[in-house]
């Protein structure tokens, strides 16, 4: 079997380090939040190079906070893809905001400039670009737009740990950023975490306060918060794995070099492209095919892993009936739900495993 993703293999790669970490946490007596927490905020910060980072429970309470933060909710409306994981517009709607969506572009799945303006009202407060499979969205252009209209950009970085933009780390591109610890991501760890990057000392400061209970002060609260803490285990987990994140991403995109290499000429599968300017770190591989279907059967067949991110777009999900979209109204996002899937991709895949997977496409895109 090959999998899609082999989370097992990774953990083992740095099991004794992890071991030796964890009694140190279990020893300590301080399981949530704490100095392993606030080590891990600045490690992080430094390693962005931006000036706070604030652990939160998940990726979804990180944009849900960072919003909250903003002073973003009800009357308001936050433009956003409708080619991403529910959790971005779901956090949009959580504070009582409404998303608006612009099309992607077909060939990299990210949010397309383009389409963006012409979604901005006088109720816009926000635009949330979403580094989608690890490649980081136009952020120039995004920038200068919501600059031109004074909006908050919130990256949603959530794939895309290590990926840069000009030389510049995704997550020190927008006003905020927002991470997630999920196991799959690349920088994950063995349960659920999030984390807010941001240059802005005071969103930062409200992010603190919102994450525990909307107080500052123990037991003085001035405002409705949330209880989204991040463990002392999960982050002495990740400062682990970010000393090791670089060289995963690393092994990462030199295999998706290899696969670009060999399928590029084929003429029934066709590679997302990695944009000039961009080191994209393959949080996913994926192929575009009008023939998918075939090609996922046939690589079952030989007892790969394959999977669609996403089967539907938001736009069309039955929870946003109520914004009236309808088929058609991003045509981009459509045909790459309706063509896209992905094929293995993880640091820990062998050369051996990966020219099955490639033997296997050749064999059925060229006939
Ligand atoms: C994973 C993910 C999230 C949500 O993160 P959780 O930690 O699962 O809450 C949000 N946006 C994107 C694009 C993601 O991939």
């Amino acid at each position: 079997m090959i999998p899609l993703l082999d989370l097992k293999k990774q953990y083992l790669s740095i099991e004794s380090e992890i071991t030796d970490a964890l009694k140190h946490v279990l020893r300590s007596g301080q399981y949530i939040l704490g100095p392993t927490v606030s080590q891990l905020e600045n490690q992080f910060a430094a390693q962005l190079g931006v000036k706070e980072a604030v652990g939160v429970a998940n990726g979804t309470d990180a944009l849900i906070l960072t919003l909250k933060a903003y002073n973003i909710g009800e009357g308001d409306e936050v433009i956003t893809t409708p080619f991403t994981f529910i959790a971005t517009a779901e956090a949009i709607s959580r504070v009582g905001a409404k998303p608006v969506f612009a099309d992607v572009d077909l060939a990299t799945g990210l949010i397309d400039p383009d389409q963006i303006e012409a979604k901005i009202t006088t109720r816009t407060r926000a635009i949330i670009p979403v580094h989608i499979f690890g490649q980081t969205a136009d952020m120039d252009k995004i920038n200068t737009l919501a600059q031109q209209h004074q909006l908050v950009v919130i990256e949603d970085a959530c794939q895309a740990f290590g990926a840069k933009y000009k030389g510049k780390p995704a997550g020190s591109l927008g006003d905020a950023a927002c991470f997630s610890f999920f196991p799959t991501k690349n920088l994950g760890g063995l349960g659920d975490g999030g984390i807010v990057a941001t240059n802005d000392d005071t969103i930062a400061a409200k992010i603190r306060q919102l994450r525990v209970h909307g107080s500052s002060q123990k037991y003085f609260h001035d405002q409705i918060g949330y209880n989204s803490r991040l463990d002392a285990i999960q982050a002495a987990i990740l400062l682990i794995c970010l000393e090791h994140v670089d060289d995963w991403n690393t092994k990462r995109r030199k295999i998706a070099k290899k696969y670009n290499d060999e399928l590029e000429a084929l003429v029934k599968v066709t590679t997302l492209k990695e944009v000039r300017d961009n080191e994209a770190v393959y949080h996913l591989f994926c192929l575009k095919s009008v023939e998918r279907e075939k090609i996922m059967r046939a690589l079952k067949m030989k007892d790969i892993g394959t999977a669609i991110y996403y089967p539907c777009c938001l736009h069309l999900q039955k929870v946003y009936h109520s914004l009236n979209y309808k088929h058609g109204d991003f045509p981009n996002a459509e045909q790459l739900s309706e063509t896209i899937f992905s094929i293995p991709m993880h640091p820990f895949l062998t050369t051996e495993e990966q020219q099955s997977v490639i033997d296997c496409i050749k064999e059925v895109a060229r006939t």
